[in-house]
């Protein structure tokens, strides 16, 4: 049997440890896995391309646990009421192969997002940013909310999309949460939400190089979490927002971010700082009060790996709701595969209407 999460379980899980503490948890998770960098086998996603979205794969192990995502993005879906970005997931015994957990990973997908941009805003937005604008109010929009309200101290969102039900229903579920010191601004435009801003999450969805932030938008000091631009040909940012001189770009994991990130629009060479070295102490992740930081965030496996193994932790914790699926078979004789079908079978003669 395989140990299985599904959305009901998700659900319960979240529910028991409380989201703030459960994006807070999962912090810690991917902080512990992104510190031991080089006893990972990374590589880039597998992206397979269509006219609407990608469909990608996500690998990652430490030698020890194996994970994989499937995950897909597709923009317009949510124009047909489907999610833009849905995924799954497994977590895997490297000494057997076999797999130990089947999860669902859409909603942990947007909980593990939100966590490792507040791990990365810790080392490089001001420690007294107090105002995040908040442009692309869709699925993901929420969790960036209450992970930056939790671990980075947020007290003002400035809200901003083009589709302002989506604007009206993140405010909904934020007036849900009931965080009485949270003020929270609709705004009529990017350039208006970024008025005031400490820190700007970008996280729009278009299959396209969108411009949501330009140069005249930027101010000395602020942060940028841009989160929406994570594919070949989509990306949020001016390009000549990456090229000011006192510009530090962190990013995941090199390789996949050049093909994927806001630094496509850029040369090979351009300067980046992965987030490994940060959090290790080996590159600082801010230099000064006036310097802009961007997280030119993609998305990497490491982080599904860290989620996918706090879940299964947390799964055999909170009791009561545990699902296993028979996913394998189990057998006595591990040589007999075919014993798992032959009771079932007819013999092979009356399988093919042959008289005995
Ligand atoms: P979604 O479709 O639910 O929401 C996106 C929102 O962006 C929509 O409400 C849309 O109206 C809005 N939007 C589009 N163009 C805009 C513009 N020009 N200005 C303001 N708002 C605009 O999608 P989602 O699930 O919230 O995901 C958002 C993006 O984040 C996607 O591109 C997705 O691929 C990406 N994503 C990245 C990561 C990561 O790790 N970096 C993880 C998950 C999702």
């Amino acid at each position: 049997m395989v140990d299985y999460i599904g959305i009901e379980r998700i659900r319960q899980l979240v529910a028991r440890r409380g989201a703030a503490r459960f994006i807070e948890e999962l912090t810690s998770e991917i902080e512990a896995d992104f510190l031991r960098w080089n006893e990972f086998d990374k590589s880039a996603r597998h992206a397979t391309h269509s006219t609407v979205g990608v469909i990608e794969l996500m690998p990652a192990s430490d030698g020890r646990l194996y994970a994989f995502k499937y995950v897909n993005g597709h923009p317009k879906n949510t124009a047909v009421g489907l999610l833009t970005v849905t995924a799954f997931g497994v977590l895997a015994d490297v000494h057997t192969g076999y797999p130990l957990l089947l999860s669902e990973l859409t909603l942990t997908t947007a909980l593990r997002t939100a966590a490792t941009s507040a791990l990365a805003a810790r080392r490089m937005a001001r420690a007294d940013s107090r105002v995040m604008a908040l442009i692309g109010n869709g699925a993901q929009s929420e969790f960036q909310a209450i992970a930056f309200h939790s671990l980075l101290g947020i007290r003002g969102l400035r809200l901003y999309d083009t589709d302002a039900g989506a604007t009206d229903k993140l405010e909904r579920n934020l007036a849900r949460l009931a965080l009485s010191d949270l003020e929270v601004v609709r705004c009529a435009s990017s350039a208006a939400a970024v008025q005031g801003a400490d820190i700007i999450t970008t996280v729009t969805a278009d299959k396209r190089n969108a411009t949501i932030l330009t140069p005249e938008m930027i101010t000395g000091g602020v942060h940028v979490n841009a989160v929406g631009g994570d594919c070949p040909g989509k990306t949020e940012l001016h390009p000549d927002i990456l090229s000011r001189a006192d510009v530090r770009v962190v990013v995941e994991y090199g390789p996949q971010t050049r093909i994927e990130g806001e630094i496509q629009q850029m040369p090979a060479d351009f300067p980046v700082i992965e987030l490994a070295q940060v959090l290790a102490g080996r590159a600082p992740g801010r230099a000064g009060d006036r310097e802009v930081t961007i997280f030119d965030s993609v998305g990497f496996a490491l982080e599904d790996f860290s989620a996918l193994r706090y879940l299964l932790r947390i799964h055999h914790e909170e009791r009561g709701g545990e699902q296993q699926i028979d996913l394998l078979p189990d057998l006595e004789d591990p040589k007999d595969l075919f014993g798992v079908l032959a009771g079932e079978l007819e013999p092979f003669a009356a399988q093919r209407g042959v008289a005995a």
